[in-house]
């Protein structure tokens, strides 16, 4: 079996393409000691696709602040882990920031693999402006709340870019158009499965079209031109 330095690993997984689990992630899985992950069964249901099968332990948002202490005990003794999350990279909209700062603070080896994003797929694909670009993540669920931090975001001169489910998604768009003015936009869904779909245009329209269509199925990721419109492409 290859040696590994010891240490945390955080590991990123496909976000839907299984395809997309890169061969150093299989490599580095196969080889820890044990891998933390937020649902067992949504990991397991991954390794076994591709056989592998070390112990797990349930690390999420509920019981990180009982499960770290003992994470972290078990690195300082040398125990090799790699962090998951349900998809994608860890401690992007998932846990693993807090985690990742006590290895820093406690000089334990720390290597991250790259991998799939959600994030960055969707403004690659979104065909909008990337030379500068503003992660906002889930807006929050209370519209007051959720307009405020829309307000903050309206002089960012960046690309924006937002995780979003289809319940909100319509509700979203006209909040968004209403206090970003009517950008341009994209709703990138399912991103990298069977049924991806990107569509483009104004927020207003798009607004319109999935508050008439209904709440889309699946995952999804809108992408906000800046507040200057790009000019067309060459
Ligand atoms: N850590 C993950 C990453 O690196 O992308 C994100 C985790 S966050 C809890 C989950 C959100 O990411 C979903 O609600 C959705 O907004 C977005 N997402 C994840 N997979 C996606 C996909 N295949 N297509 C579109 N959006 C996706």
């Amino acid at each position: 079996m290859t040696k590994i330095k010891n240490g945390l690993f955080v590991v990123a997984t496909p976000i839907g393409n299984l395809g997309d689990m890169s061969a150093r992630a299989q490599e580095i899985l196969t080889t820890v000691d044990k891998i933390a992950c937020e649902d067992t069964r949504v990991t397991g249901k991954l390794l076994s696709r591709f056989s592998i099968n070390p112990p797990m332990i349930v690390y999420h948002d509920h019981n990180a602040s009982k499960v770290r202490p003992v994470l972290l005990a078990d690195l300082k003794q040398g125990v090799t882990i790699a962090l998951v999350s349900d998809a994608g990279t860890p401690a992007i909209s998932d846990p693993g920031y807090k985690l990742i700062q006590a290895c820093i603070k406690y000089n334990i080896s720390l290597t991250v693999l790259p991998g799939a994003n959600a994030a960055l797929t969707g403004l690659v694909q979104s065909g909008l402006p990337t030379d500068r670009f503003f992660f906002q993540g889930y807006l929050p669920v209370k519209s007051g709340a959720r307009l405020s931090e829309l307000e903050e975001l309206s002089g960012v001169p960046a690309t924006l870019i937002f995780y979003e489910n289809g319940k909100r998604l319509a509700k979203s768009l006209s909040a968004m158009a209403s206090v970003l003015g009517d950008r341009h936009a994209a709703v990138a869904r399912e991103l990298t499965k069977l049924h991806e779909e990107v569509r483009r245009g104004l927020l207003s329209g798009l607004a319109a079209e999935y508050c008439e269509a209904g709440a889309p199925k699946g995952e999804i990721v809108v992408v906000v031109s800046p507040p200057e419109l790009p000019p067309p492409p060459d």
